[in-house]
């Protein structure tokens, strides 16, 4: 696996800044020059406007974002020893994080914040879930896999290439085995001591949102959730509502526009062998199934909104705002006096002060006094790098409406 960058790029005078700073992507309009005509994924040498060696990169030719760097390191090779010890780095941290007791589900490998841009490995207890997000970590999907087969000894590794991040890059979504077996369609995994069944072929993302795994628990404390209706919105398989059960809630009810995610949330109530709760299952849109309610003058103790991505690109932010505020305010209407709302939005360019901001106009419509009791993050092993703030995308808060 052994490859020398054969191209340079040069990039325009003072555009070498952020790179120097460690950010690892060089947009199109950052770059001078090139002598030479890449292929997808072909690792290049980055050089500042007096040919100064910046780093090393791979190259996307379609991509705003044309390259992504490996390394700033001009004497580290890109080879099998670099890609091994990369990954072997990012499995050894994910050993020293504490995870809850009882989980064997989490993210091995975080793109750009474990300095492997554009690959996502998530771990599902004997297998693994590979996503290649870029063209240079397509190239070298089968080596990468191979690397991962050797580390972690898995049963099957499973490729979910089929996010929407694939088309900037100009790839077609790709699914199937890299590796081994593949994993039954209802492989059962355990987070917190609580089992789901997954589908890791046909699930959304990689088959479940590990990335909420601390905000179940922290949402759903006995205390908060002991003996109350809670509404479970953009519910997939059960998630937040299945903690919110194991931790005494009266009532939950689910709902998601997935009636397959549903269905399988349903079964892994059973999976769990409660005694059977008061659970309901709402298939439809979110924002019609609260306005529903609220023209009912329905009450609840407990609101959890995790709605999926609303901005994919800048020109969508305005859009997402006023999505989020609307959802909110339907939230804060619906809530019984003293009420608590866990509200999400996963939208990495909905930053956390924005956010906060629209959850402070939509109370305010509501005519609610609202206080933030505790805030929320991606989970410890979705990393965040301090040079990439931007991929920081998760972010809630758990509020009280008085
Ligand atoms: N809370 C979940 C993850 C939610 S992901 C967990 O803990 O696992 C977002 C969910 O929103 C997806 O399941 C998706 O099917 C659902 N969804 C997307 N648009 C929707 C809409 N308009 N109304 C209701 N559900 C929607």
């Amino acid at each position: 696996m052994n490859e020398t960058p054969q191209i340079t790029i040069t990039l325009k005078k003072g555009r070498e800044k952020p790179v120097k700073k460690k950010h690892p992507w060089i947009f199109s309009g950052a770059i001078e020059k090139r002598d030479g005509d890449p292929e997808q994924g072909e690792l290049v040498r980055i050089v500042d406007a007096q040919q100064n060696y910046l780093a090393t990169a791979y190259y996307n030719r379609i991509s705003q974002i044309r390259c992504r760097i490996l390394t700033w390191d001009m004497d580290e090779v890109i080879d099998e020893a670099f890609w091994n010890g990369r990954i072997q780095t990012a499995i050894q941290h994910r050993q020293q994080l504490n995870l809850p007791p009882h989980t064997n589900a989490f993210r091995l490998i975080n793109g750009e914040s474990d300095f492997l841009p554009g690959l996502i490995v998530d771990k599902y207890g004997d297998y693994l879930v590979m996503q290649c997000l870029t063209a240079g970590i397509d190239a070298r999907k089968e080596r990468i896999a191979q690397i991962l087969a050797t580390l972690c000894q898995p049963k099957g590794i499973v490729e979910r290439s089929d996010a929407y991040a694939r088309k900037r890059e100009g790839l077609p979504k790709t699914t199937g085995m890299l590796y081994g077996e593949a994993p039954p369609n209802a492989l059962t995994i355990q987070e917190n001591g609580v089992l789901f069944n997954v589908d890791l072929l046909n699930g959304q993302k990689t088959g479940f949102y590990l990335d909420q795994r601390e905000n179940r628990t922290a949402v759903t404390q006995p205390t908060f959730v002991q003996d109350k209706t809670v509404l479970n919105v953009f519910a997939y398989t059960g998630g937040f509502g299945l903690f919110a059960i194991q931790n005494g809630a009266k009532t939950v009810i689910n709902i998601d526009s997935s009636i397959e995610a549903l269905e399988q949330a349903e079964k892994n109530v059973a999976l769990n062998s409660w005694e059977r709760p008061d659970d309901e299952y709402l298939a439809g849109d979110a924002f019609e199934i609260l306005r529903y309610y609220r023209n009912q003058n329905a009450q609840f103790d407990m609101i959890i909104l995790d709605p999926p991505k609303f901005a994919k690109s800048q020109k969508d932010i305005d859009g997402a705002c006023r999505g989020y505020k609307d959802l909110n305010w339907l939230a804060f209407r619906l809530l019984k006096p003293g009420g608590l709302l866990a509200t999400f939005s996963c939208s990495g360019l909905v930053s956390r002060d924005l956010f906060q901001k629209v959850l402070f106009g939509a109370a305010v419509d509501a005519q609610r006094d609202v206080q933030i009791i505790q805030q929320f993050n991606h989970a410890p092993d979705h990393p965040t790098a301090i040079t990439v703030p931007e991929s920081a995308y998760l972010k809630g808060f758990l509020l009280r409406a008085l």
